[in-house]
């Protein structure tokens, strides 16, 4: 059975709300109603001894009366008490149950009936207790205390009672409906943006990425929800444009050289072209182009592998970077271009990694500050050892990249429109092969860049032990 996370948390906690309350209210009643019979109980004994203290009282002051225990007696029944006095066991001086047979057995009747009316089962019935009436050694008689029990309420107490249960229970009721009305707001609060998030995920497995949620949450986990749903939206909408892009890149890519090889041909074919060794020549120059495509393709798909693997020794970075320089000398030399190699001579920049990857990550560096920058422009590298950190940067003075574009030129295929317009040779695959293989050594890749100032690429990359 599929249930809203909304009705879920607001069933879940309405029940134990639910439980909770009710323990409340039977265990406070329980408790209190417990409380209460010993209150009564006491109160009972309070009012015995004070009509036994009373009786001793006479019989310490001189000869009481008839008339004394009569008003005693009468005053007992307002207690609820039947008050018997005697002398000795056989000799009675007073018994009010004899006095008023009628009143004293409704008395004990109507007690019975407070009892059962707030306890059905109650098992009660008429008691007596005996105290002696002794002074200073000298036992004047017996006071019997005559009363329904073990326990009796008055009118009074059951009314104090029936008010207490009604607001326990009123209480329970209202606490009930405010727990749940803000069970309600809760889990509304709570579902909500949970919904929001849970119809973008299924806009964007839908394919659309067009808006982003806005909504603000104060809770950190829905925050953190939106956050991630909303870069998520963003990033396949980028890998979307960036795929388009890379389709129109590839087609122009390949559809350039293949459109000059059946222009050519063609001319050729029908006499227009005469068949010489530079037209040969133009159309083997754009076949290698076409190879050279498929070989960049090649190497981008091995180093996107996730479990890219990498011979991995021990080699000088210095040693690369100035091998690559010295291949680049005449390019270098053509553009009148001056470069120049930055680094601690005392510093050993011994890495542990795959030489031959590392060396295509530089190599792709030198030669683009190389393609990219004007003839007399500067390039410097630059190689240093920070922490725990071989940090390489290859500057160039050259035509620079839009902030726009900084993330855009490490995806495949991807070339800035302009570098395209110019004619530099090149695919648009380089850098995404060049952070590919950074991320397989775990590094990182990052171009600092201003158009018409130039471009800063710096390749961070951890030193690891030689296990
Ligand atoms: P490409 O073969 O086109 O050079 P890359 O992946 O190496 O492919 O580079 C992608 C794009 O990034 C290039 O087309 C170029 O527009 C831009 N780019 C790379 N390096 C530089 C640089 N040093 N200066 C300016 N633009 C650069």
């Amino acid at each position: 059975m599929r249930i809203s996370i909304k009705s879920k948390m607001i069933l879940s906690n309405t029940v134990l709300v639910l439980i909770f309350i009710l323990i409340l209210v039977f265990s406070s009643t329980i408790i209190f109603k417990r409380e209460f019979n010993n209150y009564i109980m006491e109160n009972h004994k309070e009012a015995s001894s004070k009509i036994v203290n009373e009786v001793l009282e006479l019989f310490i002051k001189g000869e009481p009366t008839y008339e004394d225990f009569y008003n005693i007696g009468l005053k007992a029944f307002d207690s609820g008490i039947v008050l018997m006095v005697n002398k000795t066991y056989e000799k009675q001086l007073i018994c009010m149950s004899d006095i008023f047979p009628n009143d004293s057995q409704n008395m004990i009747q109507q007690m019975e009936k407070t009892m059962k009316s707030v306890y059905p089962y109650f098992d009660g019935n008429y008691q007596e207790d005996i105290y002696v009436l002794e002074h200073e050694g000298e036992v004047f008689g017996y006071v019997t205390i005559g009363y329904y029990g073990p326990i009796y309420y008055s009118e009074f107490d059951v009314k104090f009672l029936s008010l207490f249960n009604k607001f326990i229970y009123m209480s329970g009721i209202i606490f009930f409906i405010i727990a749940s009305v803000s069970i309600y707001f809760v889990a509304d609060k709570i579902s909500k943006p949970i919904s929001f998030v849970s119809n973008k995920a299924k806009e964007i497995e839908s394919g659309d990425y067009s808006d982003i949620i806005e909504f603000n949450s104060n809770t950190t986990e829905i925050r953190g929800l939106i956050e991630s749903v909303n870069s998520l939206s963003t990033n396949l909408k980028n890998q979307k444009k960036i795929k388009k892009q890379m389709l129109q890149n590839y087609t122009h890519e390949v559809r350039t050289p293949l459109t000059v090889i059946r222009t050519t041909l063609e001319g050729m074919q029908d006499g227009v072209f005469e068949v010489t060794s530079e037209r040969l020549q133009s159309i083997y120059n754009e076949i290698e182009r076409i190879i050279g495509l498929i070989e960049n393709v090649d190497a981008l798909v091995e180093t996107s592998n996730l479990n890219i693997k990498l011979n991995k020794k021990s080699f000088d970075i210095k040693i690369i970077v100035e091998k690559i320089l010295k291949s680049f000398e005449s390019m270098f030399e053509n553009k009148k271009i001056i470069y120049k190699l930055e680094l601690d001579k005392s510093e050993d920049y011994i890495f542990y990694g795959d030489e031959e990857k590392i060396n295509s990550v530089i190599f792709n560096l030198i030669s683009n500050a190389c393609k990219y920058t004007d003839i007399n422009g500067k390039v410097k590298i630059n190689l240093t050892k920070k922490e725990d950190n071989f940090v390489i940067k290859v500057i160039d003075n050259g035509i620079g990249v839009e902030a726009v574009e900084k993330d855009l030129i490490f995806e495949h295929l991807y070339r800035i429109e302009k570098s395209r317009v110019k004619e530099v040779d090149g695919y648009g695959i380089g850098l995404s092969i060049c952070k590919n293989i950074v991320i397989a050594h775990k590094g990182t890749i990052v171009v600092n860049s201003e158009v018409g100032a130039g471009s800063e690429f710096i390749v961070t990359l951890p030193i690891t032990k030689n296990l």
